[in-house]
């Protein structure tokens, strides 16, 4: 078919007395906070970091100083930009260093090494965070502790390496046993080490045909001998004979030893994180979200804090407000006694956050005052990370949170309304794709009162979703592909999932809090997600999920309310989403709807902001309706011939294609005409006087074809001819690339009569629907031209059959003749073409087709590979090729206004909803977009955030 379908710890790191001090005098002072203005000045701009020097690698944070800010993610990547930036702002950051980017580019183009400056600043460094703390690193009597971690430009939630607790090794665990008290911790600090290091450094990792990863089988093993089931049940004594094991298996796996050294184990981490850089994963994500390769990470050496240190310890992420509703509220999660990736793995569900006001208060307290400083710095919904070490807070990441289209609309609109933000930020900040999950369905009340629930978990993803049911990302690939609804049921999901998460519907898992990897990734790509769903059992051998006495299995059906976080079985019929329910049923009182009312102000504030007219592709009332609804100021395509799949016209289309003589042609191009007709006064009355792109037919004629035998028995049937008369028609119409056929005004060029009866019914409904008092302006376009003498002729005959019309009827019609301007030719030759056409629409779906020779309809089987090899960038059949069919349009937009200044310039090919399309249309001067219904208030958005772009 040619309609394209697009579509996160044992020695205290003492905080520097004065650091303290000023933290301290901050919280007080943050205790009423004013927000009376819009808040650039929210909080005081901290001094200047030092401007970026050749040849500088390595930047210190620590003591309430740091070389970079929170300006510099390009070199620093996210998570050191904003580490240098909460140090400045007097936040409890554990000191460190950021190795830029530009080592990250270096280690890549240099067979993986290092510019020779590196060692020294690396040292420098580290002898400055050494000095911070009153520890060193390999030291006997004061051994200080380090993480690494990835940090790019922009967030790649769980996509590279971490490594925590670097410097453990024999002696060091013994010390820090000795020095803390503890140690229990001190040895699973370093079992913790020994796993990590041993993955991600030495690449220990699940071979083929094993189910499990090895290290969790140790810990499995150790966990069964000791007979406890949860980690923090095992004693000293288990967790050293696991450290021993994990050595083992390093040695046995690897045919190395685990090194005892803390220097080359910093080497190897910092190696390994640039390394992660490029793993599967990383690449897939990369590509999904268009993340540049060449940005490379930063890699971030810090102090340890220790979660892990006991019941006085703990760890948790949190965002500042709701990430999956926007609602203002302290959102997020904690374990006690444990270190970041307990959390964010999703292997034991944490509490949340609410409940440490009772079971830390003063931690509690402390952390309420950060967030609170944190969201007026930044000046935007925030994602962080913090350790509590025996009741002291430490902060060890922000960043902007994901969100989901639901959270961003509410959180940007309220950040206006608490004027912390300007409306043009709240226009800017949200991902004008995002208001597509406003619109996205929810369940239909009655169909959800006969389901049967089967479990509940958390709400990470909202929206509803049916599919059938599979266990693991290869088949969430495969039957997506097939064209089945999945969805993808895992007890918890880590990042090698990420390619099922996008083949399916949904995402549903047993384990896991809001912040598991499931919930992070499904919120970003808003997908409907519910996690942490206890109740169901699920088996990937025999392949099932159970629920108390239900079982279902592979393929069966299951649905997910990821806005109520409700899991039923079977297939729930789903509803229209609230806006919908406002604006186009309306059936839901505005009143009634703050989801409603926050987009209504979102897009009148954008209106306000754009240039772009935005238009629709409709081809029945319905659509119109929809379109208008959603602020469509007009139609900027009726494709005419998908009216004709309706009811009994598909007869009188196939009766007309199969005409052997004008005479049996005009007979069917009769019975067309009144549905045309019909079909355009329903068109115009809904349109109320908006203007109508309509254009004459344009498809390769075997779209119509009856092409099986039964359907070509029926309409001989029907005709009263023999089947072999359709038959030999239907071999005589073959072509071998209809795509470049007989199509577009090639058929009206043919058949004068088609373009001829077209015409008529369009002025006949004109003018029936003018004289109840509706205006029209139809607007007639003439597909697929490339020389400007088949514009004239098919002009010749609008103009014609408009004077007639207007004679019988004896009305005036205000109307448009112009053309597509979608094969190359058209493009080349806009100049003369524009002698008659009075606009041009961009129809860059064949313009894409054509330009790169490449079929709309075959591109599929190899462009994901030309994605991945980075020939093309983007899906060019989504997203405009600018450098290429962008140049043909700004050269067809030059020729065309050379000889017509005023003529209108728009695009009607599927790119017209896509925001990166829309912004390159406002850009090179369009005066409209025309997209699909559901995407128009998304066109708006876009057309809001190019105008304010610039
Ligand atoms: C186009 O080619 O961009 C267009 C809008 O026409 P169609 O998709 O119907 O070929
Ligand atoms: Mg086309």
């Amino acid at each position: 078919m040619r309609f394209v379908s697009f579509r996160i710890p044992a020695h205290r790191v003492p905080l520097p007395k004065v650091l303290l001090f000023e933290y301290q005098f901050m919280a007080k002072k943050l205790k009423k906070p004013s927000a009376k203005k819009v808040s650039a000045k929210a909080t005081k701009p901290t001094k200047k970091a030092q401007s970026p020097k050749k040849n500088r690698y390595v930047y210190y944070f620590g003591d309430g100083k740091a070389d970079g800010d929170g300006k510099m993610k390009p070199l620093l990547g996210g998570k050191g930009a904003n580490l240098a930036e909460m140090t400045r702002i007097g936040l409890p950051v554990p000191p460190g260093f950021t190795i830029t980017t530009e080592v990250c580019t270096y280690f890549y183009e240099n067979k993986k090494s290092y510019p020779p400056e590196l060692n020294e600043q690396v040292k420098a460094a580290l002898a400055k965070v050494e000095k911070s703390v009153g520890k060193r690193l390999a030291d006997r009597d004061n051994p200080l502790l380090l993480s690494v971690r990835s940090g790019a430009r922009d967030s790649m939630p769980g996509m590279m390496d971490t490594i925590l607790n670097l410097g453990m090794n024999d002696e060091v665990v013994e010390i820090v046993a000795e020095k803390s008290g503890n140690p229990r911790f001190a040895w699973d600090s370093y079992r913790r080490f020994l796993q990590m290091y041993g993955d991600v450094v030495m690449g220990v990792q699940k071979r083929e045909g094993e189910d499990h990863e090895p290290f969790e089988t140790v810990i499995e093993e150790v966990k069964h001998a000791a007979g406890v089931e949860k980690d923090t049940d095992l004693s000293v004594d288990d967790l050293k004979s696991m450290v021993e094991k994990f050595k083992k298996l390093i040695k046995e796996r690897t045919g190395k030893a685990f090194p005892q050294n803390p220097h080359e184990q910093m080497w190897g981490s910092i190696g390994a994180v640039f390394g992660s850089w490029n793993n599967d994963r990383a690449i897939v994500y990369r590509r999904k979200y268009n993340i540049p390769h060449e940005w490379g990470t930063a890699v971030n050496v810090q102090t340890m804090v220790f979660g892990n240190r006991g019941d006085a310890s703990a760890t948790g992420v949190a965002f500042t407000r709701d990430p999956a509703t926007g609602e203002k509220v302290f959102y997020g999660e904690y374990l006690i006694n444990a270190q970041g990736e307990d959390v964010v793995a999703g292997v034991r569900t944490p509490h949340p956050v609410a409940l440490l006001a009772k079971e830390m208060p003063a931690a509690h307290k402390e952390l309420l005052l950060v967030r609170d400083h944190l969201e007026k710095h930044f000046r935007d919904m925030q994602d962080l990370e913090f350790t509590i070490e025996e009741n002291r807070l430490f902060m060890l990441q922000t960043r902007n949170g994901k969100r989901t289209g639901f959270a961003a609309v509410r959180i940007a609109v309220d950040m206006v309304n608490e004027k912390l933000i300007t409306r043009e930020e709240a226009i800017k900040r949200i991902p004008a794709d995002s208001l597509s999950h406003l619109l996205a369905p929810i369940f239909d009340r009655q169909s959800v009162k006969s389901a049967k629930k089967i479990a509940t978990g958390l709400a990470a993803g909202p929206g509803a979703a049916s599919g059938h049911i599979v266990f693991n990302a290869k088949d969430a690939v495969e039957m997506a592909h097939k064209g089945q609804p999945v969805i993808l049921v895992r007890v918890e999901t880590s990042p090698e999932d990420l390619r099922g998460m996008i083949a399916a519907e949904a995402i549903l898992t047993a384990r896991g809090g809001v912040s598991s990897h499931a919930a992070l990734v499904a919120r970003q790509m808003g997908k409907v997600c519910v996690c942490g769903a206890s109740a169901l059992k699920i088996d990937y051998v025999q392949k099932t999920v159970t629920a108390g006495d239900l079982t279902l299995t592979e393929g069966d059906f299951i649905s997910v309310d990821g806005t109520a976080g409700e899991v039923y079985a079977g297939e729930v019929k789903t509803a229209h989403s609230e806006v919908v329910q406002v604006l186009v049923e309306k059936k839901l009182d505005p009143k009634k709807s703050q989801t409603f009312q926050r987009f209504a102000s979102l897009m009148s504030w954008a209106d306000k902001a754009r240039k772009l007219e935005v238009r629709t592709n409709a081809d029945t009332p319905d659509q119109v309706a929809t379109a208008t609804a959603f602020g469509a100021k007009g139609i900027g395509l009726t494709r005419t011939e998908h009216m004709f799949f309706e009811g009994d016209r598909i007869d009188a289309m196939r009766e007309m294609i199969l005409a052997e003589s004008l005479d049996e042609r005009k007979t069917a191009l009769a019975k067309l005409l009144p549905f045309q007709r019909q079909d355009f006064i329903g068109i115009f009355q809904e349109l109320k006087g908006l203007p109508a792109t309509i254009r004459t037919l344009d498809p390769p004629l075997h779209e119509f074809l009856p092409q099986t035998e039964s359907q070509q028995a029926d309409l001989a049937q029907k005709l009263g001819v023999p089947i072999e008369k359709i038959r030999r028609r239907v071999e005589e119409l073959h072509e071998f690339n209809p795509m470049l056929g007989h199509r577009g005004c090639r058929l009206g060029i043919s058949f004068p009569e088609v373009t001829e009866m077209q015409a008529r019914a369009i002025f006949e409904a004109a003018a029936e629907v003018q004289k109840k008092g509706i205006k029209t302006r139809p607007e007639i376009m003439i597909p697929l031209v490339g020389f400007p003498k088949e514009l004239k002729l098919q002009i010749e005959i609008v103009n014609r059959v408009a004077s007639e019309v207007a004679k019988e009827s004896k009305v005036r019609f205000n109307y448009l003749v112009g053309t597509m301007i979608e094969i190359p030719r058209g493009a080349l030759v806009a100049d003369k073409i524009a002698e008659d056409a009075q606009f041009f629409s961009f129809g860059t779906n064949d313009l894409t087709q054509t330009t790169l020779g490449m079929s709309r309809d075959d591109s599929g089987s190899f462009l994901p590979h030309y994605q991945e090899l980075e020939i093309v960038k983007n899906n060019p059949f989504a997203t405009i090729d600018q450098t290429g069919v962008g140049k043909l349009m700004e050269v067809a937009r030059d020729l065309g206004r050379k000889s017509r200044p005023e003529i209108k310039l728009g695009i009607c090919g599927e790119h017209g909803g896509d925001p990166e399309s829309v912004k390159f249309c406002h850009r090179i001067g369009l005066s409209y977009v025309s997209c699909s219904p559901f995407r128009v208030p998304v066109a708006r958005l876009a057309a809001a955030q190019a105008a304010l772009e610039g």
